[in-house]
């Protein structure tokens, strides 16, 4: 097991260890989350999608409460897909994401 601490970078295929951070040879770095685009986010960008969504689905669930069913049927349709584009940064792996510039 003398090779656990280590992970490949997804990017150049060079050996780092399991929590580096950045990729020395080819200057990837570890991210947050991820957005549908493809663009990193920090901590307080995945903590936004995730009170967002919780928000969103709190008010779509009261729409039923005030007999408003077709603007919740609306608004969790809505829920759905943005939740779908952000299943990763909701329910991150714990391998974190790997981003590199360009
Ligand atoms: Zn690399």
């Amino acid at each position: 097991m003398t090779d656990a601490a280590t992970i490949e970078c997804p990017f150049c295929a060079s050996t780092l260890k399991a929590h580096a951070k950045v990729c020395a040879h080819c200057g990837a770095r570890r991210v947050a989350g991820m957005t549908a685009k493809g663009q990193p986010l920090g901590r307080g960008g995945v903590f936004f999608i995730r009170m967002f969504l919780t928000l969103w689905l709190l008010i779509a669930l009261s729409m039923f409460a005030m007999e408003s069913a077709p603007v919740g049927i609306g608004m969790l349709v809505l829920w759905s897909l943005m939740f779908f584009f952000n299943r990763r940064n909701v329910f991150p792996d714990g391998q974190g994401r790997w981003y590199r510039p360009n």
